[in-house]
């Protein structure tokens, strides 16, 4: 049976489309059968796939908000074996439209289990919010993964995250769990990158990654490609990185 697995960070630029899209080709690498649920309309990892965002008949928003059954919606990746239910600007409305239906929360999960037993992973792209697809894509997981970079404002954001966590638990999803939490845009250089990661692991050690993404100029030029840094870039430092992440990842979930 497949896992879900929530990227979230309600801030913007973090590393989380980055985060689902490499971290899914390194796992497709392995074998596994992977699944990217794209929930943001900005629709990043749908073109960050090769698909053309505009040019699908339909999209997430038609699962939401028309009822359409998810397998119909889905799309493959221009360059990897890898599945794809794509998003585009249709969804910033979802909010407003779902305002009345009953069950909202629960949209995405209903969806998504009848598609479980075809995958080993599922991973959702969330939008930089806590918003109705936040929530729908937390109340559908098993787990939720935490890209961080490693600024200042970066530890408030992890603490208002970890309460959103909380909320979920009680009221839509109590099994939710932390999968882990990602370092991203590391710069070893930098004492600022250094004491984030330190205070972050006064509270969090034992869900940290080893693995931390490092700047890569290969991993921000792939998805101008349409594909992954592993396929864009086989050798580089940025597809390493997610090589190894996929290996602890893996590992956890054995
Ligand atoms: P989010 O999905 O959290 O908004 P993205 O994954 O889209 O964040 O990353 C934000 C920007 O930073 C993108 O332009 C992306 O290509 C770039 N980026 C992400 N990770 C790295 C990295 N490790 N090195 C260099 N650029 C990166
Ligand atoms: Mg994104």
């Amino acid at each position: 049976m497949g896992k879900i697995v929530a990227v979230v960070n309600q801030k913007g630029g973090v590393g989380k489309t980055t985060t689902v899209i490499n971290l899914a080709a390194a796992l497709v690498e392995q074998n596994y059968k992977v699944l990217i649920v794209d929930i943001d309309p900005q629709g990043n990892a749908t073109s960050g796939c090769g698909i053309l965002k505009n040019q699908v008949q339909s999209t997430i928003y038609d699962v939401l908000v028309n009822n359409e059954p998810i397998k119909t919606v889905i799309k493959q990746a221009q360059q990897e074996n890898i599945d794809v239910v794509p998003s585009n600007m249709n969804l910033a409305g979802t909010e407003v439209e779902l305002v009345n239906t009953k069950q909202r929360e629960f949209i995405l999960k209903t969806q998504l289990d009848s598609l479980k037993k075809d995958y080993d992973y599922i991973f959702i792209d969330c939008p930089p919010a806590v918003n109705i697809l936040t929530i729908n894509a937390l109340t559908a997981s098993s787990s939720v993964l935490i890209p961080m970079q490693c600024e200042y404002y970066a530890l408030e954001g992890l603490s208002q995250l970890v309460q959103t966590i909380g909320l979920v638990k009680k009221n839509t999803n109590p099994k939710l769990v932390l999968e882990g939490i990602l370092f991203t845009m590391y710069d070893s250089r930098t004492n600022l990158s250094f004491q984030v990661v330190k205070e972050v692991q006064n509270h969090f050690r034992s869900i940290i990654y080893n693995t931390k993404i490092t700047r890569s100029v290969r991993l921000s030029e792939a998805p101008s490609f349409g594909m992954s840094c592993i396929s864009y870039d086989a050798k580089s430092k940025g597809t390493e990185q997610y090589r190894q992440l996929a290996m602890e990842f893996i590992e956890r979930n054995q």
